[in-house]
């Protein structure tokens, strides 16, 4: 009957002493597991093909794995069934849907031994972090992105979670915070700095043990504030669908470290080489995932190699997640910038009477700033604080319009997006 809990709780201590691992031992565990796992790719159609298309051997990629191709969301995208191990049925394996936040909405299937790492994964990082089995953990979310409960874990009201749809809305969600005994919080950083804003205007704000942010780029501002507001630090967590928890914080230094016993990442440039210094696609290899394995995929996120850290760990640093690399402003003069740098707006101190925004280009020469307001709401001197920042990113080719509005939902996924491109299809990637 414990078999289960228990296996994701050994799972869950494997990995923490694998981020202690020495450069030699994680060496030698990496090259073990891949080992297994180009077994199990040459075991699909896909990747067959690609190797052999390539004349590369399985034994010259346990040496040299940046010899194969990178794969791209698209091969996956329109050939999904090809990345299945010949010989697995389908109907054995759990599917999880992406959120396509690039644009490329996909099904993961994922067997056994991959859903346990994935669970054990979740728990190591939010052991890390702080969270107790017996005290109240509150996950702000999409509910079908809910991590799933074990039923007997449920039942003893071990780990309790308390689920909060985000379509709920901030406000109502603080509301039945407040109500509980929550210690922890785990949500998007977008739901979250709206939810500190609110939090910081209370007469007694909620106070909790530390936050696990993740599923978008948490920039240090956003950090401080919702640090700030809810008394306690926030922990950042870098993953997708297709790898949970592939890096997260210290808690020494809250510098984000690679799983690197799960994951082999690297990353690179416009060809596809991988380089040890400055931003580049973030390329991973899954090191569990038998069923459909990921050799060499492309994130779409941009980021860079960190120093290493004093904390203790081993593990390479990895840093400046810069979004995805498909969410671009098209200037009339045909420049395209990363919306990234609209990021860089300021979301507290200098926005005084917005909740939230959203920046939509709608057409290729205006940009909509919309937003909702609170309090008194937004005066003349910060709107042309905002233009002066989109003037300087967008290098004055655009217009900036003001729209106020009652609620801006988020998408799909629950993530709040900054910005919104309507003319997305005709930027070529
Ligand atoms: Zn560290």
């Amino acid at each position: 009957m414990w078999n289960e809990p228990l296996n994701i709780l050994h799972r869950a201590f494997a990995i923490n002493q694998e981020q202690y691992l020495d450069q030699d031992s994680i060496e030698k565990l990496q090259k073990k597991r891949l080992k297994k796992i180009l077994n199990c790719a040459y075991n699909t159609e896909y990747y067959r093909k690609l190797m052999e298309r390539e004349s590369i051997s399985i034994a010259e990629l346990e040496e040299d794995i940046t010899l194969l191709p990178i794969t791209k969301k698209e091969d996956i995208k329109s050939s999904q069934e090809s990345f299945i191990q010949n010989g697995i049925s389908k109907e054995t394996l759990r599917i999880f849907k992406t959120s396509g936040s690039t644009g490329i909405p996909m099904e993961i299937y994922v067997d056994k031994e991959a859903f346990w790492h994935r669970i054990a994964t979740n728990y190591h990082s939010e052991m890390t972090f702080g969270r107790s089995p017996v005290e109240l953990f509150a996950h702000i979310t999409v509910m079908n992105r809910a991590i799933p409960v074990h039923q007997l874990l449920k039942k003893m009201k071990i780990f309790p979670v308390l689920h909060l749809p985000i379509t709920n809305g901030e406000e109502k969600n603080l509301a039945i915070l407040q109500k509980s005994k929550v210690k922890m919080l785990r949500s998007y950083p977008s739901a979250l700095n709206i939810l500190a804003k609110l939090n910081q205007e209370k007469d007694k704000p909620l106070k909790v043990k530390s936050i696990l942010s993740g599923g978008e780029y948490l920039s240090e501002n956003s950090r401080k504030s919702i640090e700030e507001s809810f008394s306690c630090p926030v922990f950042n967590r870098y993953g997708a669908i297709e790898f949970p928890s592939l890096a997260k914080d210290c808690t020494e230094e809250k510098k984000l470290h690679i799983t690197d016993g799960s994951y082999l990442v690297e990353i690179v440039d416009k060809k596809g080489k991988p380089r040890k210094s400055g931003t580049g696609e973030i390329v991973v290899t899954h090191l569990f995932n038998k069923s459909m394995p990921f050799i060499r995929y492309s994130t779409g996120d941009l980021g860079c190699w960190g120093k290493k850290c004093s904390c203790g760990r081993h593990s390479p640093v990895i840093r400046s997640l810069e979004g995805r690399e498909s969410e671009l402003i098209i200037l009339p003069s045909g420049k395209l910038i990363s919306a990234f740098s609209l990021s860089l707006l300021p979301l507290e101190s200098a926005f005084a009477g917005v909740l939230k925004y959203q920046i939509i280009q709608e057409k290729e020469e205006i940009l909509i700033f919309s937003y909702v307001p609170m309090g008194n709401g937004m005066n003349e001197k910060t709107k042309k604080e905002i233009k002066k920042i989109i003037d300087e990113v967008c290098l004055g080719e655009l217009k900036v319009e003001f729209e106020e509005v009652d609620d801006i939902k988020p998408g799909k996924t629950g993530k709040l997006k900054n910005f919104i491109s309507k003319i997305k299809t005709r930027v070529s990637k």
